[in-house]
């Protein structure tokens, strides 16, 4: 089971697909910006910059790389 979703089709440019990542926070469901290199780095806490929580990447609501 997984919370990730990778968007299709997304590399318009031909350059920097699935870089930029958004995080949905588990505690207010606001979206931030992210980067692939972080979420997949499990033992780094991603902060919402809303409403201020620390969270590992599995444990937010959704992640869609982009
Ligand atoms: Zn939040």
């Amino acid at each position: 089971m997984t919370n990730k979703t990778a968007l299709p089709n997304q590399n318009i440019s031909g350059e920097k697909k699935g870089n930029i990542s958004w995080i949905q926070c588990n505690f207010c469901e606001q979206w931030f910006h992210s980067t692939k290199e972080l979420i997949e780095f499990k033992t780094i806490d991603l902060y919402c910059p809303n409403c201020h929580e620390e969270f590992k990447p599995e444990k937010s609501k959704k992640i869609i790389i982009a």
